[in-house]
């Protein structure tokens, strides 16, 4: 057995719906811009193919936490979005067969240091400091697609405060479910815990300390986060 100098980090992982068991994480994938609307309110061409960036796996929180407000931003934007979890293991997995390694689908909320993304858009520089922050991927209990079945229609909703704010359909995605696994499998080899989220519609805002957010996708949960103070 591997001993180590310092006890090994918790694995991270997020709730299954109706049970006691966890999934753990192995890593965050999210698509840039899946939505139409969402893609031509930041001014981009619908058609360009998807990007991808990540986020580490201990970015996760549970629905009904609350989370500080982060360092370095005056504009933390919420971006709900449906989650993929890869439950089996695929390397240029073809579009007809992608389905077959997702476990099950979960809602999350993309959060974004928006100010620090602006900079690096206009300097060129990488998005990790406005992506990839502690707390940064809220993911409700999944449900295992087995339960929900492989959705492609369906509303996705965020309010704050109960206002909505995002209020769209799966329907609308530029690039479904199983054209993003596959072409994200072409990039690398997924593995069972991988976790993509992917992209979110129009009506991406601020949230502030204090501002409740709810959301959900019809047929596969809803998810509840709070901002606190910073720390
Ligand atoms: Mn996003």
């Amino acid at each position: 057995m591997t001993e180590f100098v310092l006890p090994p980090p918790a694995i991270a992982s997020v709730a299954v719906a109706g049970s006691p068991e966890r999934f753990a994480v192995r890593r965050i994938f999210c698509v840039g811009r899946n939505y139409a609307a969402h893609a031509r309110e930041f001014g981009n061409d619908e058609r360009d193919p998807p990007f991808f960036f990540t986020k580490p796996a201990d970015a996760v929180v549970d629905s009904g936490a609350t989370i500080p407000y982060p360092p370095l931003t005056g504009n933390l934007h919420h971006e709900i979005e449906l989650v993929a979890a890869i439950g089996k293991p695929g390397f240029r997995i073809a579009r007809e067969q992608a389905l077959d390694h997702v476990w099950g689908y979960g809602v999350g909320i993309d959060l974004t240091r928006r100010d620090l993304q602006d900079e690096a858009k206009k300097m060129a520089r990488p998005w990790d400091w406005s992506k990839a922050f502690d707390r940064s991927a809220p993911c409700g209990p999944l449900i295992p697609a087995a339960k929900s079945g492989h959705p492609q229609k369906g509303r996705i909703w965020l309010a704050v405060d109960g206002k909505v704010r995002q209020d769209a359909d799966l329907a609308e995605l530029i690039w479904p479910i199983a054209d993003i696994v596959s072409i994200c499998s072409e990039a690398v080899e997924l593995e069972p815990g991988d976790l993509i989220f992917t992209g979110t519609p129009a009506g991406v805002g601020a949230v502030r300390a204090g501002d409740k957010m709810t959301g959900g996708v019809d047929g596969i949960g809803t998810i509840e986060i709070t901002i606190g103070q910073p720390k």
